[in-house]
């Protein structure tokens, strides 16, 4: 769903906020540099399309050094066998919001927004990057935060008109940090002044998005509902469609030819369908339609083969709930196999940085997690993370915090004026 940052009062073109992707930062309760070695009745890689018996998973520092079903174990190294559980790249989540928390009373959170200070959202945001870590996801792409790059450009409406104040754009985001580009292509749900499939870029627009970004070596993700905007998005070459509602099989078809992601958010529309009466008429009734259209869309894109990485709008809904993602796309007609790679691997190729994260293998990154029983069998054990593991450190091997020890940004005093 579309985080409009303001109400725009004239007809434009909406561009961009940048956006970035964070490793969650990690507190660390282990030693460092010991050797550790997992292990686990089952394992899964991150790529293979079954799950691989007897999981051992041998780590230094921050970097996997061994893995498989027979390895030989360091004697010095420090064993924890996990038992009974499947041990797992660390989830990714290619869609958040990680500043933001539309949850609760939608009016009450959009006024209290406008409030808030850059230092306080910081601050705020906090326990949400704890509770999406601590959920199992070890990495996460924030897509549009307010204040999330340069406040300068937020403050002149995050807004351009033509190919060449889009290409401005692009330039003065790349260099003030955002190492991707998202653009709102056609309207949302959660923004008032739009309807929420109308393409909101030219053709020519869209193409001057894409080259620039990709001149400067970025990658672009595209808010996206309506199929006619998803079209042209995707023939001008964009690296991933967000929320795609709309889309017909026409045009997943040259997304799958065209070899772009789709990342179908099926959280948000959930979470906003179980409480729409609580939201303005206007977006109850965009909400219902991009909810009905979705669940179809997304059965023709697993049919169709289409690449689909694992990204949920959290901030939408509460952080911490993002696994829930994983059950939703199985209940539309995924593989779970298929499911928990789209939340690893899929997300580590959508992101650029599958080098370094996505599958338990050599030389990777030791961002690892465990859950009970098979995942295959009751998906909803991603639901259920009972060890994480992020950059070598064990962040959690049991209970997770509970929420009342969390600070809730509802305990963050903001200014009385
Ligand atoms: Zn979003």
């Amino acid at each position: 769903m579309k985080i409009s940052q303001r109400v725009h009062c004239r007809s434009c073109v909406r561009f961009v906020l940048p956006a970035f992707v964070f490793l969650v930062c990690a507190i660390s309760i282990s030693a460092a540099d010991q050797t550790v070695v997992l292990k686990a009745a089952r394992m899964f890689d991150g790529k293979s399309k079954s799950l691989i018996p007897k999981g051992v998973v041998v780590v230094q520092g921050d970097k996997i050094i061994d893995v498989g079903s027979n390895v030989a174990i360091p004697s010095d190294a420090k064993v924890i066998d996990l038992g009974d559980v499947t041990l797992s790249p660390g989830f990714m989540d290619a869609h958040t919001h990680l500043t933001l928390d539309f949850t609760g009373n939608f009016n009450e959170k959009r006024l209290k927004e406008f409030q808030t200070n850059v230092s306080e959202m910081t601050l705020m945001a906090i326990p949400y990057a704890r509770a999406t870590l601590e959920a199992g996801f070890t990495t996460v792409r924030d897509l549009g935060s307010r204040f999330a790059g340069s406040p300068e450009f937020v403050a002149s409406e995050g807004i351009a008109d033509g190919p060449d104040e889009i290409r401005k754009a692009v330039r003065f985001e790349v260099k003030n940090g955002a190492n991707v580009i998202k653009a709102a292509v056609s309207g949302g749900v959660l923004s008032l002044a739009d309807e929420v499939d109308t393409p909101q870029f030219t053709p020519a627009e869209m193409a001057a998005l894409v080259d620039e970004s990709h001149r400067l070596r970025k990658k672009v993700a595209v808010h996206c509902h309506g199929d006619q905007a998803a079209r042209e998005a995707i023939e001008a070459g964009v690296d991933s469609i967000e929320h795609g509602s709309f889309m017909k099989p026409e045009t997943l078809q040259l997304m799958k030819t065209k070899g772009i992601y789709l990342v179908p958010t099926l959280m948000a529309t959930e979470y906003i369908m179980s409480k729409i009466d609580s939201y303005p008429p206007a977006l109850q009734a965009k909400a219902r339609a991009a909810g009905a259209a979705r669940s179809e869309m997304f059965r023709n894109a697993v049919k169709m083969g289409v690449k689909i990485a694992l990204g949920t709008d959290a901030g939408v809904f509460p952080h911490g709930d993002n696994a829930k993602e994983f059950a939703l796309m199985v209940g539309l007609g995924m593989q779970p196999i298929d499911a928990l790679r789209s939340g690893t691997s899929n997300d580590a190729d959508l992101l650029g940085i599958a080098q370094a994260v996505g599958t338990l293998e050599k030389g990777k990154r030791a961002d690892i997690v465990a859950m009970p029983g098979d995942p295959t069998a009751d998906i909803t054990a991603t639901e259920r993370v009972s060890f994480v593991m992020k950059d070598g450190k064990i962040i959690r091997n049991g209970p997770a915090t509970p929420p009342t020890a969390a600070v809730q940004d509802d305990d963050v005093d903001l200014p009385a004026d």
